[in-house]
C-alpha cells in the first residue's frame, strides 16, 4: 500500500479548557476524496486550521508524504502541496474575475511578482487556463461583484488550483449557494479535482452531498474521531445518525 498523502498523529489542540483536537489520528490518502461531518464546535475548523498551519499541534504530529510539517509556517505548506477554499472571501470584488486569477498566478511565483505589472501575457495565459479547467473561461471579464455565488465558488476553487495543490481543504464548498445550484457545483467541483489529481477534504453539513460526493467520512465529536468509513457504512451507525445527523 502506498504511503498516506498526510498523515495526523495523536494530535492534541486545546483552547483554554476546551480540547479542539483530542488525540486526533487521521489519515488521507492520494486521489480520494474525504468528507468531514460532526456536530458545531466539535473540531472540525481546527482540523483544517492544523492542516494549513493556522493553529500548532500542542502535542503530536502531521505529514505530507512522509515529510515533517507540524512546525511550518501556512506560507510553507501551501508551497508543499496544502491549499484550502473558502477561508475568507479571498477574493477582490471590486476587480474582474480574470485580474483574481492573474494576481493568484502571480503570487504563486513568489512576493515579488505581485509587485511587477499583473497583465503580463504568461500571467493571462495560465489564469485563462486555470478558468478554463473550471469552466468559467466566459466570465474572465466579469466583476466579481456582479456574480452569483456559485460562480464565485468555482472562481475561488480556481484561485485555489493556481497554488497547484496536491491537497485541497474545502469548508463546506456549497454554503450560501442556493439548492438548485449546489449539485452542479459539486459535479463540477469533483470533476475538476479529479482531472487534476487533486486529493479533497471537505467539511459538510449536507448529508445528501457526503452520501454523493465522498469516498470515505470521518465523523468528529469533542475534538475526537468517532468513526471513520465509507458513507453508507459510517452514516447508518445508530451513533452517528443520533449524535451528528440528529436522527
Ligand atoms: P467546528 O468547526 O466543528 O464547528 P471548531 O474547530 O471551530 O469546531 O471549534 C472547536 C472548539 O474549539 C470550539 O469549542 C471552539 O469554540 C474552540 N475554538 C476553535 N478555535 C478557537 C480559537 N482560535 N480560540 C478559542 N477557541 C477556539
Amino acid at each position: 500500500m502506498t504511503a498516506p498523502l498526510l498523515s495526523v498523529r495523536d494530535v492534541h489542540v486545546s483552547f483554554g479548557g476546551v480540547r479542539a483536537a483530542d488525540g486526533v489520528d487521521v489519515e488521507v490518502r492520494q486521489g480520494e476524496v474525504l468528507a468531514i461531518i460532526g456536530p458545531n464546535g466539535s473540531g472540525k475548523t481546527t482540523f483544517i486550521n492544523l492542516c494549513t498551519g493556522y493553529v500548532k499541534p500542542h502535542a503530536g504530529s502531521i505529514h505530507l508524504e512522509g515529510r515533517d510539517i507540524t512546525r511550518n509556517t501556512p506560507r510553507q505548506i501551501t508551497k508543499l502541496g496544502i491549499a484550502r477554499a473558502f477561508q475568507i472571501p479571498q477574493l477582490f470584488t471590486e476587480h474582474r474575475v480574470i485580474d483574481n486569477l492573474m494576481l493568484a498566478v502571480a503570487a504563486r511565483q513568489g512576493f515579488w511578482q505581485v509587485l511587477a505589472p499583473l497583465d503580463q501575457p504568461a500571467h493571462r495565459q495560465r489564469a485563462t487556463a486555470l478558468l478554463e479547467m473550471v469552466g468559467l473561461q466566459d466570465q474572465a471579464e466579469s466583476d466579481v461583484a456582479t456574480l452569483p455565488e456559485g460562480i464565485r465558488k468555482l472562481t475561488d476553487i480556481a484561485l485555489a488550483l493556481a497554488l497547484e495543490p496536491r491537497l485541497l481543504l474545502l469548508d463546506e464548498p456549497t454554503a450560501g449557494v442556493s439548492s438548485g445550484e449546489k449539485f452542479p457545483l459539486m459535479d463540477r467541483l469533483m470533476n475538476v479535482l479529479r482531472s487534476q489529481g487533486v486529493t479533497a477534504v471537505f467539511v459538510e453539513h449536507d448529508m445528501d452531498l457526503v452520501r454523493r460526493y465522498a469516498d470515505r467520512v470521518i465523523v468528529w465529536n469533542q475534538g475526537k474521531v468517532v468513526a471513520d468509513g465509507p458513507p453508507d457504512e459510517v452514516m447508518n451507525d445508530p451513533a452517528v445518525l443520533r449524535d451528528v445527523v440528529g436522527v
